[in-house]
């Protein structure tokens, strides 16, 4: 052994023992998030995130403002978007809102059905779905539920189920009527398919209410006077928080979109509901504040078991 092998052993004797490296994961935990709220049992699932085309797709607000508005909140892009959807447990019933993309987003979604299933439900135990709206990537995972009843609001229905309404609308909506009408179909064979015609009371506890604009039949579902599950009112929170006339193309009704949000971020913000959002950052629950003019998001305490209330 010449010297400066020697070296090189004595070096390698003193340091300390190093573990083989742990591969990294690249995975999160299951993809569900619970809450109580009175008597109901409220599980917020993620259906997966994927890239947001922030800088294509917001419109009434310039693309230099929108990714400043990133830069503020220390994001940029490309910016992974959530896709959130929430399970109630009545204590009777097992009602979904909204679905998920299901297959029609690729790999990066449709996860919604394994983090039900990891949260301890089955598909097949889902009573009922209410839709905010019949976009593909809340419709989507309609398909998975074999023994739900689907709800949705009878002018959401009409809109997206009417053929001549897909040849009047923009060609990048095409595919969304064909979702829709896909989605739906095997509810409607088997009798599973009831629009609801006027907005209020479904369920004791459960109320839907109009918030139009983004689709002309786009509904919230208002929990225990409590909870806000209001579907795609909020798109890019960094953005519509501060810039709440920011709209997407996808909006059917601009002018009404921004007036469903405006109205909704203030009742929130006055009545302290909790928002359960489609699109914020999973998993989409917190508080709205308004702070020198502008909407702050304020995310859900972490309860490690939540409990009913009394
Ligand atoms: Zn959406």
């Amino acid at each position: 052994m010449n010297h400066l092998n020697k070296l090189l052993l004595a070096c390698a004797l003193a340091m300390p023992l190093a573990h083989a490296a742990a591969p990294m994961a690249h995975t999160q935990a299951p993809g569900y998030y619970r809450i109580m709220l009175d008597r109901f049992e409220v599980t917020a699932l993620s259906d997966g995130t994927h890239p947001f085309p922030v800088d294509t797709v917001m419109t009434n607000i310039s693309p230099r403002q929108a990714l400043q508005d990133l830069a503020d909140a220390d994001l940029k892009l490309p910016l992974q978007g959530s896709i959130n959807a929430f399970l109630i447990n009545t204590g009777d019933k097992l009602i979904l809102i909204d679905t998920g993309a299901g297959a029609l987003y690729g790999d990066c979604c449709g996860k919604l059905v394994a983090h039900l299933r990891a949260a301890g439900y089955q598909p097949g135990q889902v009573d009922e779905i209410y839709i905010t709206h019949l976009h593909k990537d809340h419709a989507g995972g309609i398909p998975a539920f074999p023994n739900a009843v689907l709800r949705v609001s009878q002018a959401e229905a009409d809109y997206w189920l009417t053929p001549a309404n897909k040849a009047k609308a923009p060609a990048f909506l095409s595919t969304f009527f064909d979702a829709a009408q896909a989605a739906v179909a095997p509810y409607q064979a088997s009798g599973r398919f009831q629009p609801y015609q006027d907005f209020g009371p479904l369920e004791a506890g459960i109320t839907a209410l109009p918030a139009p604009g983004h689709t002309p039949g786009h509904a919230a579902y208002l929990i225990a006077d409590k909870l806000l599950l209001w579907g795609d009112i909020v798109h890019v929170a960094p953005i519509q928080l501060p810039h709440p006339d920011a709209t997407v193309k996808y909006d059917s009704s601009e002018s009404t979109a921004q007036a469903t949000r405006a109205s909704l971020l203030r009742q929130a913000a006055e009545k302290h509901w909790i928002i359960g959002a489609a699109h914020i950052a999973f998993p989409g629950l917190g508080h709205l504040r308004r702070w020198r003019g502008e909407y702050q998001w304020l995310p859900l305490n972490y309860d490690e078991a939540p409990a009913a209330q009394p």
